[in-house]
């Protein structure tokens, strides 16, 4: 038997139905605060990646599915795809300000656990072309709107200002002082990082690392006052929007282009993987992959974590319609009539079901029950001879005659 990839998941159709709700409230609810949608290819030149996530972080190190010599890669985020596309396509003469919005699958090689797959989606949220704080916090608001509305508790949102190219430089250099008497002490990952990317030793999980980071210089002593002063009012914002949120020095991210916020909202439920969605300012990247210096701000949200925390919630997710009408038939002349009844009752809307499989009046009945169908017409030889058929209401099992020619007219709600 041939299974699906490591790290992959099937929806059947009831999971489909559920991912398809979920998209469609996000749909809903990105209209409202006017975000657009946008949609790029599964695949990008492999460059995009490199430049704009950065060579030494893990998503362009390690976990990128790439081929044709690695010269594509299918997409492990959306963020540089949609900013090449913003270049490309040179929407900022349509609005100076793009709002965007997509739900789209992402691919990253990683190692597969609960909430972490090879496969996986994302609702993600940019606002291009506004450096103001009124933005970060919109966006903040919109990430944390939608969990609400999802009646999701126990959230909490962490963020952090982790400063402009300069003032990081100048924290990175001492920060490479100070763990430079640690060396023999950081596990492995940063040690090696202290080379590569030292930024990331602070959100390190390992708790000897965590021990040594706790002295270390702190990045926000190092913003000058126009980071200092965004900083205080995105977090004004918020709470004037009553939003509680956690100052966390050590949030860094793990991709290159963040600058000034960083935020994460995490949920208790998610065990291991507990950040549900991620974000922050990068007011580089569009510069960076070619395009005038622009301000912009995003968020990513994984859809399967968002779905186990809706589990864990005991979120109750809207049923799947049952039929309007089950057309149950005995002989060949009756089942070529309902084929084309219920060809024409379904051009009217009516949700209308019938057997596929020559089955006796008895097991059409039975399986209209277990669709839970709302009504049933049985059209045998004394029908068709009659010319009329007995719609029959399974709630109160009141029936009423048709003639056949009158079934596609009548009212099944
Ligand atoms: P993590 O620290 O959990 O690896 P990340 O920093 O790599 O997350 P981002 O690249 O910011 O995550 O992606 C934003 C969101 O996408 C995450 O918060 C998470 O909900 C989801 N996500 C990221 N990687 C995966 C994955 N492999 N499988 C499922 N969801 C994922
Ligand atoms: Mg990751």
């Amino acid at each position: 038997m041939i299974t699906k990839p490591k790290g992959t998941l099937d929806f059947l159709p009831e999971d489909a139905f559920k991912r398809l709700h979920v998209e469609e409230k996000l749909r809903k609810i990105a209209a409202v605060f006017n975000y657009r949608e946008i949609r790029t290819p599964a695949f990008e030149k492999t460059e995009l990646f490199r430049r704009g996530i950065g060579e030494e972080t893990d998503i362009v190190s390690k976990e990128m599915y790439s081929f044709n010599d690695n010269e594509f890669t299918l997409k492990p985020e959306m963020t540089a795809p949609v900013i090449r596309s913003y270049i490309e396509n040179s929407l900022y003469n349509i609005s100076p300000v793009q709002k965007l919005y997509y739900i789209s699958n992402m691919y990253r090689h990683e190692r597969p656990q609960a909430g972490r797959y090879r496969e996986f989606s994302q609702f993600g949220a940019e606002i291009i072309g506004s450096g103001e704080y009124t933005a970060d916090i919109e966006l903040i608001a919109l990430g944390m709107f939608f969990l609400k509305e999802f009646g999701i508790k126990n959230l909490k949102i962490k963020i952090n200002n982790i400063g402009n190219l300069t003032e990081r430089s100048a924290f990175l250099k001492d920060l490479k002082l100070y763990l430079n008497d640690y060396t023999q002490k950081l596990s492995s990952e940063s040690a090696r990082r202290l080379f590569t990317n030292p930024l990331r030793i602070l959100d390190s999980k390992d708790q000897k690392d965590i021990e040594i980071v706790k002295n270390a210089p702190v990045l926000y002593d190092y913003l000058g006052e126009e980071n200092k002063n965004h900083f205080q009012n995105v977090l004004g914002g918020l709470k004037s929007l009553d939003i509680d949120y956690e100052i966390d020095h050590n949030l860094v991210r793990g991709l290159d282009y963040y600058t000034s916020t960083t935020f994460e909202i995490l949920s208790e439920n998610l065990g291991a993987q507990n950040a549900v969605l991620g974000g922050g300012r990068y007011d580089m990247l569009v510069q960076q992959l070619g395009g005038k210096p622009t301000p912009a701000i995003g968020f990513a949200c994984g859809l399967e974590r968002l779905t186990l925390v809706l589990q864990a919630n005991n979120y109750i997710f809207p049923e799947p319609k049952s039929p309007d009408l089950y057309l149950i038939t005995s002989g060949e002349k009756a089942k070529n009539k309902a084929l084309v009844l219920a060809y024409n009752l379904r051009m009217k809307n009516v949700y209308c079901e019938l057997d596929l499989l020559g089955r006796s009046i008895k097991s059409q009945m039975k399986e209209a029950n277990k669709l839970n169908a709302r009504y049933v017409v049985v059209i045998g030889e004394d029908e068709l001879s009659k010319n009329s058929a007995k719609i029959k209401k399974m709630a109160d099992g009141s029936e009423v005659e048709t003639a056949l020619n009158d079934i596609v007219n009548y009212n099944f709600n």
